[in-house]
């Protein structure tokens, strides 16, 4: 595909693409937007030139601050705005080529903001190398996995009120530990902030409580997917999580991309997932292809520093349990979901020691410093430290990209 717009071969915002956002442009009031190479194309106003005429678009839709009424309209209206938008974006002389001045905003001078309104979040917790090296550390080498891993996608109810969107700093925060076991638990800033690298799912479509979504069907019910920082306190989560599981070590706050790449632009790239033994129970089997080869990596800019120190390459097809699988467990018991709702990936990290997507694996629960550009160390992310996630596919000369994941951690305030 060709098109009269010049996209760098690089770009994450293909033609391939087309990612949803939201963006505020000169002090008007936020509205939904699709990414393409530099520039943002402005829904509204596309719309109102016509752009999409003979689909059924209400008008109120792109008004809105939120792309959840516009996740609602479902995946005929989807398909046929990104094809349209493929059109316009190829034929010279096209409504979109002629009123580019008006319909195409620099990305650089618009403001981001979090694309979806986020009613609930679940945190699965689904690689294999992630729950196996996390549970060495707490366990021993002969325990590390619990034997219920193999048989569900296990996960936790997160906090959605805290999920906020590249670019917005996040605080160190308060909270209780107990760093010496002979003495009693402490209270102060947390000792060892980390990232998590994950995908989350977007929701794109609702069930009714009580309605369960066969796995094989699981897929319709996703909008997108974005790149996801799950920040922890790990010294707090260590001391909170018996027995009732992750609390105030997670939901101080959590990062999003801010473009939801759909399904539809992420499908050249489809592939298979780890093979699984033993065999999951029928309600969670799945057939064929039903992961993505996603690259995914983690950097971390120190601040002053002149470069960023690449720590972390990961790929999103590592995880054991696939979205389908997370989402037919989440709903076999009559669990209901609702549009925007995020269903993150858990960490994920692969099989070498640089595919690790925490600090606590890369440095190995502080025993193996990582050196920084900048001749600095480190074990966890420190104060003023900005921790940048990035995901992109890339095939045949197509790539699909999620753009970057950036937030600076602050001290505690
Ligand atoms: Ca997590």
């Amino acid at each position: 595909m060709q098109s009269w717009l010049e996209i760098r071969q690089d770009c994450d915002f293909s033609i391939h693409n087309l990612p949803y956002g939201i963006f505020s442009y000169r002090g008007k009031k936020p509205r939904p937007g699709i990414a393409i190479g530099e520039f943002i194309i402005d829904l509204k106003q596309a719309h109102k030139k016509g752009l999409f005429e003979g689909i059924k678009i209400p008008d109120k839709v792109f008004k809105k601050t939120s792309l959840n009424s516009y996740i609602a309209l479902g995946q005929k209206v989807h398909r046929a705005v990104r094809q349209r938008l493929q059109e316009q974006l190829q034929t010279d002389n096209s409504l979109l080529a002629r009123h580019r001045d008006k319909l195409l905003i620099p990305i650089e001078e618009a403001t981001l903001h979090l694309p979806v309104q986020i009613g609930d979040y679940t945190d699965f917790y689904s690689s294999l190398e992630h729950a196996t090296n996390v549970g060495k550390m707490i366990r021993g080498q002969d325990n590390a996995l619990m034997p219920n891993w193999k048989y569900l996608p296990v996960a936790y109810h997160g906090r959605a009120s805290s999920i906020v969107v590249s670019g917005v700093p996040i605080r160190r925060p308060m909270g209780q530990s107990r760093p010496n076991d002979q003495e009693p638990p402490i209270f102060g800033p947390s000792r060892f902030v980390d990232f998590e690298l994950e995908v989350a799912f977007v929701i794109g479509r609702p069930t009714q409580l009580g309605e369960q979504v066969p796995v094989t069907k699981a897929e319709e019910y996703i909008f997108g997917l974005l790149l996801f920082n799950d920040w922890s306190a790990r010294d707090l989560q260590k001391w909170e999580y018996v027995p009732l599981g992750p609390f105030a070590g997670k939901n101080f706050a959590s990062s999003v991309s801010p473009w939801i790449v759909t399904l539809e632009a992420l499908e050249p790239f489809r592939t298979v997932g780890p093979i699984q033994d033993p065999p999951p129970l029928p309600y969670l089997q799945t057939q064929g292809k039903r992961t993505f080869d996603l690259h995914l990596e983690v950097s971390i800019l120190p601040k002053g520093a002149a470069e960023e120190t690449v720590v972390c390459r990961s790929n999103f097809k590592y995880l054991y349990w696939n979205m389908a699988q997370q989402l037919a467990h989440h709903t076999a018991n009559g669990c209901n979901i609702r549009i925007g709702d995020l269903m993150a990936s858990g960490t994920i990290s692969g099989p070498t020691p640089d595919s690790l997507g925490s600090m606590l694996e890369l440095a190995w629960n502080g025993t193996k410093p990582l050196p920084m550009s900048d001749g600095t160390t480190r074990i966890a992310v420190n104060d003023y430290d900005t921790v940048i996630m990035r995901g992109y596919c890339q095939k045949d000369g197509i790539r699909v990209g999620f753009g970057e994941l950036e937030t600076l951690l602050l001290p505690t305030g």
